[in-house]
């Protein structure tokens, strides 16, 4: 078995693992490079699209492959058709450092994931979170059409002739899927994303385990836990395990924050915010429950509701459980008098329609008068809408990590601003996605793999 890391070489994200064997090749994730991305991008320079995927293979955010990518754009490119080379593409969890990429894939090529994984990507294409399209379906760029008038058209998603749906699988536990030469098996482990998991890869030379992004602290640290066991057992040759934190031994703890989390809601007076990781479910059932034990609600923003909406019986809390905020946008109708429904519906995406009356929908006059009724999530990206609830001794918990770039530290310049003008109080409860180094050391030990190879991290010097 041969194995290549095309991302995620002393770095944390961007992982993509090649594994070859006698003519077999998949893929462990096919994520994006932050680091990389952000030596030559910014939310202002971009990669051109119409470059298809040249400025990608210029500053090395995609490895230069024959047979991977998406024909439409290699044509763009003068490219010849070529002939698929990866036989799979197996995904540990929906995190952009791990699974956007994939928007640049042949759709042709069978990718493999949890149900929770796909159903967050869906949400993501669905929702143009993220800024990243094409996941869960590929949309023909670059093509043109007549219409019945006889005019030349550029193809788009408004016509469903030019969307290809991928070719997923959804993977359970415990169940083994044969690609080629290889067998893999899928074993969920625990991590500030549902639905992440962990692979065991079989073959007649060896096996091999990645542990994707994991940690042992969590609400669901029994899977992580069971991960190691199985992997165990495997008896692997190779362990490529990652190792954001393994320069820290500092103990985290999801409990931990629940307890802190409580404590300052049960303190509040007024209204509660709550920063936290966007699609992070575990923390944000934290928060749900703590507001609850508080005689609280919890508070979800349209995305979130969404996500919820969609996740159905595999997120840990109902939509009718908690309260949507629909937020004043576009025009801002929401709240005023006699205004036809109609108007007010133009004011939102079309996926965002469907929240803006129901029953649990609230809107910011709410939560101006009964403050001591609610937690609500909130954002750097919503906070203007602080200015329509105008709250008094409030307090705003940040549950997410530090800015570890510039530009997260000039947004959280931006945000303490706002903070300070409404005289909201601060306070941070939050544990790592991650690992700490000591409890990585302890899981390769357990394991006892033949060789290890370090990935999603700085010091990979350090696993020695
Ligand atoms: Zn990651
Ligand atoms: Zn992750």
């Amino acid at each position: 078995m041969n194995v290549k890391l095309l991302g995620g070489d002393g770095e944390i994200g961007g992982n993509k693992i090649l594994v070859e064997h006698k003519g077999t090749r998949i893929f462990l994730d096919f994520g994006m490079s932050f680091k990389q991305a952000g030596k030559f991008f910014s939310e202002y320079v971009q990669p051109r699209k119409c470059s298809s995927l040249q400025d990608f293979f210029e500053m090395g955010l995609l490895p230069e492959l024959d047979g991977v990518y998406r024909e439409d754009y290699l044509k763009h490119m003068g490219k010849q058709k070529e002939k698929r080379s990866i036989d799979g593409v197996f995904l540990s969890h929906a995190h952009a450092d791990h699974a956007w990429y994939i928007h640049f894939l042949r759709i042709d090529i069978p990718i493999f994931c949890s149900k929770t994984t796909k159903v967050i990507l869906q949400v993501l294409e669905e929702t143009g979170s993220g800024s990243i399209s094409d996941l869960v379906s590929a949309c023909d760029t670059f093509v043109f059409y007549r219409n019945n008038k006889g005019e030349l058209k550029r193809a788009s998603r408004k016509k469903s002739e030019f969307v290809h749906d991928r070719d997923f699988t959804i993977l359970e536990p415990g169940k083994k899927v044969s690609v080629g030469t290889l067998e893999v098996e899928m074993v969920p482990v625990d991590h500030s994303l549902p639905g992440a998991c962990g692979y065991i890869v079989y073959s007649d030379e060896g096996n091999l385990v990645y542990t994707g992004d994991i940690r042992f602290h969590g609400s669901h640290q029994k899977l992580s836990e069971d991960f190691v066991v199985k992997a165990k057992q495997a008896k692997p040759k190779i362990l490529i395990s990652e190792g954001t934190r393994i320069d820290t031994d500092k103990k985290d703890s999801e409990a931990g924050v629940k307890a802190k989390i409580s404590d300052l809601i049960s303190d509040a007076e007024g209204l509660v915010f709550v920063e936290h990781p966007v699609r992070d479910l575990d923390r944000i059932n934290t928060m749900y429950e703590s507001a609850k034990a508080n005689g609280r609600e919890f508070v979800a923003n349209l995305k979130l509701a969404y996500l919820v909406q969609s996740l159905g019986d595999l997120c840990p809390f109902k939509l009718d459980d908690v309260k949507i905020l629909v937020p004043k946008k576009s025009w801002g109708l929401i709240g005023k008098e006699d205004i036809d429904p109609d108007l007010i519906e133009q004011d939102y995406n079309k996926w965002e329609r469907d929240f803006i009356d129901r029953d649990n929908s609230i809107i910011y006059s709410e939560l101006k008068e009964n403050p001591s009724k609610y937690v609500v999530s909130m954002s750097m990206w919503e906070i203007n809408q602080l200015s329509d609830i105008n709250p008094k001794n409030a307090v705003w918990i940040k549950s997410s990590c530090e800015p570890f770039d510039e530009e997260m530290k000039i947004d959280e310049k931006r945000k303490k601003n706002w903070l300070r003008h409404y005289k909201i109080k601060e306070y941070s409860a939050h544990a790592s996605g991650h690992a700490s180094g000591d409890k990585i050391r302890e899981m390769i030990k357990e394991i006892n793999p033949e060789k290890v190879i370090p990935i999603h991290t700085e010091n990979p010097e350090m696993y020695n």
